[in-house]
This record gives C-alpha cells, structure tokens and sequence, in this order.
C-alpha cells in the first residue's frame, strides 16, 4: 500500500485551498473560523499531540463536549496519523473503563470535572490526560495557545485508520468500527457531489460530533464543500428556525423535524432561504414527511447509514423522495438483500438481511477478528444486521434491526408493518412494536403506543383498528399507551428499554 501525506484525510480535506479566508465554522456566540484558522489550530494542536508523544497509529480518546478546538482535536489527530476515537458525552466512568481499555489510548481527552476519575482508568493503559470544557477551554487549549502552527501532515496509506467508533450496540459489547482514510474520504466527497454542496452552502450544524452523522456526514461533507457551518450545542428549535434565514441546508436525525413542527414560527417563508432539510440515523415518520412538505414546500430528504458504513443510500436529489424509504444505493455502493439463514440474494420486494459493500464500509472491529469474520460474507459484503427490502424502483426499505425481529408461535412478525399500521389511526403519533417472553409463544407481540393530548385511544380501541388489517399471528397481544418513547441522543427509539419495562407482562 502507498504511504503518502496526500492519501491523510487531512490533506485531502483542505488541499488545493484556493480562498483560505473563507468561512469555515461560525459559533453560536459568533466566533468567526475561517479554514486558514482552522488549518492552523490543527497545526498547533497536532504539535502538542506529538509533544505528548503521540505517535503514527496511536489512539486519541476524546471524551468532550461540542465545540471547535473538540472539532480541531479530530482534525490534529488525523493530520498527525494518530487515531480519533470519540465517545459519547453520556458515558460514565464505568462505560469509560471498558472503551478505553479496550482501546489502549495513548492519550485521553476529557471535561476537567472527570479528570480525575478519568486519570485512574487512563493510567492503566499508561495513557496521559488532558483536559477541554464546553467552552474550548483547558490544558489541550492552553498548550495549543503556545505552539507553532506549522506541522507537515503525516503521510499515511489509503487503508490505515484514521477513527475508531464505538457502536452504541444495545445487546453485548460495543465493538469498535475501524474506519480508514479512505472510508472517510470517499464518503464524503460522494455526499457532497450527491446532495450537490457548494461553497455557497451554510450548514446548521446542531448535531454531537462524537456520532458518525454530527462528525463525517455533516463536518466532512461541509469541509470537503468549502461551505461553512454554524455550530450549535445542541437542538434549539426557535432558534434553528431563526438561523433558516441565512442558511441553506439543515442535517437532523428525525426528532429535529417532529420538534421544529410544533413550532408555529416554521412556515414556507421561514424556511425559503433553505435549499436542502436532510434526516438520518432513525427512520423518518411517513406521516413527519408528509407534513414538513405541507408546511414549508420542501420534501425531506432520508438517507441510511450506520457506524461501520458510513453512508449507504440516499433518496435523490432530484427525482421522488419516497417518504419512508432511504433511496437508491450511493454511487459505488453495493446493496443487497439476502436470507438470513442461508445467505441467499432475495428477489425485489421480499424482506431479508441488508449487506452492502463499497469503499464507505469499514475495516473491521477493533481487536475482534471473531466477530469482524462472522459480519462479512467471503465476498466482501458487511451483514449490516438492518432488515428490509429493495423494491421494485430500487429503493431500500428498513424494517428495523434484525434483533427487533418479533418471533412468536414460530412466525416472523416485522414491528414496522405493524407500527405503520398503528401509526396511521387518527390520534396516534407514533407506536413501538417489541417482543417480550411469552409462555406459549415465545415472544408476545406487544405495542407502545404515543398519541396526541385528548386523542381517544386505548388498548381496546388499537386493536380494533387492527382487526382485520393484520393476520391474528402479527396482533399484538398487549398494547400500552405512554407520553413518549424512550429515545437515545441520535434519536432512536431504545426497544432494549421497552423490553426491559415490559418483561414480566406475559409471565404465568
Ligand atoms: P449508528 O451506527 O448509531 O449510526 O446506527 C445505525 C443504525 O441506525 C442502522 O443500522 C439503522 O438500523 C438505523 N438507521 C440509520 N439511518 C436510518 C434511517 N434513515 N431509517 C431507519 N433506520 C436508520
């Protein structure tokens, strides 16, 4: 493999650098970045990264919060051929122990208030500490501050690791997605041509960066744009809806656009300045797409990824945004859908196993050959664990997470047909459909369901609905009807919780 300084990701995101004045990042509290900035703090905390000897292929574990020298901290590791490995700010000292462990950083990053408890797990694996809060301040930024801004970007291979990402994994150990340069790179640079970026483009950019969507998708893609972005610390609906004005595109997970709607201020003209509104890392509501076009003009764009693949499939630029589905697999990206059991490509329209290969999918999981071996088919294809369908136009369908899969009395029941069903009686926003331990049947199917203030529902009234609708294996057996769904920080509802609560409702 070729070991150059152009195949880095940091060169190839800001190479041929023809207008360095421009925006790149602009702070909630109106901190102006332009890329030369950027550039340079890269450059000084790449030094600093040495100076705590740092080396080629190292891991850097950052535990921070959003904001830019957390964003330059991605971008000093990579340039320095180290590896980035964020986590999730919600991890405790206990999560904590097992990722860095596993990981064997050689430095960890961290909020000053857990630098202490932090010190203990990082001195096991003899890694140093330094220290970045919510406001960009501490050691790393101080240190920084007093470093020279010139660095020549370490030369690397196309294949070497540039970030390690834990999975959220909901059952078992979370492993670890080893993505290279080249994954990264190629992603991107495909997304920006698919969504047609340009250096006009503003972003408003109200994602974590410790996820693949808030960090690849939406900075990598704005970076590789030349466009800008304004960062924000979290989800502020008004004032995202404030921002519309002077921006052109917006990248949310779908709870974005469920709470943007409730805001009376989101209409057509709020929105007019906008070019593109695109969701991703949970499915979209059908109903949540129809509506956001009804008010604002704009069909939502839904695209599909996950941790280990970066980006899989997109609905067009142009051409039908079928509310529902992900679109058509990106340029080089292979999908297919296969028989779970015997690995067998399925015809059009019949739901299976996701698999996909291309440049996008990831090296494998860190220190798992196991487990790497047994989520790949010899022919390259990574078992996504996703299950869908593709149909008759090419478009990909998520029916869930293989391990939602509800089998009961032996028959396969897929939540999401019967969620769409649920979902689809007036009164009701969303449902959940989960299988819980069942004396006779092996898993209940059993409904969570979450309707307007005032809506008359109940269980009796769902399964009437349903009567009729549903074959009697696929009705749930129970239905509970709750404020809200449990839901994590990308926005996807979290069944393992569901399950957990509702365990004991069949028991003899
Ligand atoms: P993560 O690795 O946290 O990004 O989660 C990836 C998983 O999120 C995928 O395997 C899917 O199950 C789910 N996911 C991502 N995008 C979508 C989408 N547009 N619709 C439905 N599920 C999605």
């Amino acid at each position: 493999m070729n070991t150059t300084a152009s195949a880095n990701l940091f060169s190839r995101l800001f190479d041929k650098l023809d207008d360095p004045a421009r925006l790149a990042i602009e702070m909630f509290d109106g901190t102006r970045i332009s890329y030369a900035d950027l550039i340079a703090r890269a450059g000084q905390m790449a030094n600093v990264l040495v100076a705590r000897g740092v080396k080629p292929g190292d891991r850097v574990a950052a535990q921070t919060e959003k904001s830019v020298p957390a964003l330059v901290l991605y971008l000093a590791t990579v340039r320095s051929g180290a590896v980035y490995l964020p986590l999730n700010t919600a991890y405790t000292l206990n999560e904590l122990e097992y990722f860095i462990t596993d990981a064997e950083p050689s430095l960890v990053v961290c909020d000053p208030s857990k630098a202490e408890g932090i010190g203990v797990i990082a001195a096991k694996v003899n890694a140093r500490v330094e220290t970045l809060d919510a406001n960009g301040k501490g050691t790393l930024t101080d240190a920084a501050a007093r470093a020279d801004a010139s660095f020549a970007t370490v030369a690397r291979a196309s294949d070497d690791l540039a970030a390690i990402l834990y999975t959220s994994g909901t059952t078992g150990r979370s492993k670890g997605a080893m993505l290279t340069h080249d994954n990264l790179a190629s992603n991107s640079l495909s997304l920006v041509d698919y969504w047609r970026f340009t250096r006009d483009d503003v972003l408003i950019h109200a994602l974590p960066i410790y996820h693949t969507h808030g960090l690849f998708v939406a900075s990598n893609v704005t970076l590789f744009a030349r466009a800008s972005m304004i960062f924000l610390p979290k989800l502020d609906p008004e004032l995202i809806i404030k921002l519309m004005a002077r921006s052109t595109v917006l990248m949310g997970v779908p709870t974005f656009y469920t709470r943007l709607l409730q805001s009376p201020a989101l209409t057509k003209d709020s929105t007019r300045h906008m070019r593109l509104f695109i969701s991703g890392s949970a499915p979209l509501l059908a109903d949540t797409h129809r509506e956001w076009s009804a008010r604002t003009g704009f069909a939502i764009l839904e695209r599909y990824g996950m941790t280990e693949t970066n980006m899989n499939t997109s609905n067009p630029y142009d051409g039908d945004r079928v509310p529902g589905a992900v679109g058509l697999p990106l340029p080089g990206v292979s999908v297919r859908v296969t028989d779970p059991e015997t690995a067998k490509e399925l015809a059009r329209d019949t739901i299976g196993m996701i698999e996909v290969k291309g440049p996008n999918v990831f090296k494998g999981y860190w220190r798992m050959p196991e487990k790497t071996k047994a989520e790949f088919r010899d022919d390259g294809f990574f078992i996504t664990g996703d299950l869908g369908k593709i149909d008759d136009k090419g478009y990909v369908h998520i029916l869930g997470r293989g391990k939602d899969l509800v089998i009961s009395g032996g028959f396969n029941v897929y939540p999401k047909e019967i969620e769409s069903e649920i979902d689809a009686m007036p009164g009701v926003i969303e449902s959940a459909v989960i299988g819980v331990p069942h004396a006779d049947f092996g898993e209940g199917v059993t409904a969570v369901v979450v309707c307007n203030k005032g809506a008359d529902i109940s269980e009796a009234s769902v399964l009437q609905a349903l009567d009729g609708r549903l074959a009697k294996f696929k009705m749930p057996k129970r239905v509970f009807v709750v404020d809200e769904l449990p839901r994590n920080a990308m926005g996807k509802v979290q069944k393992n919780i569901l399950r957990d609560t509702y365990a004991k409702i069949y028991a003899k």
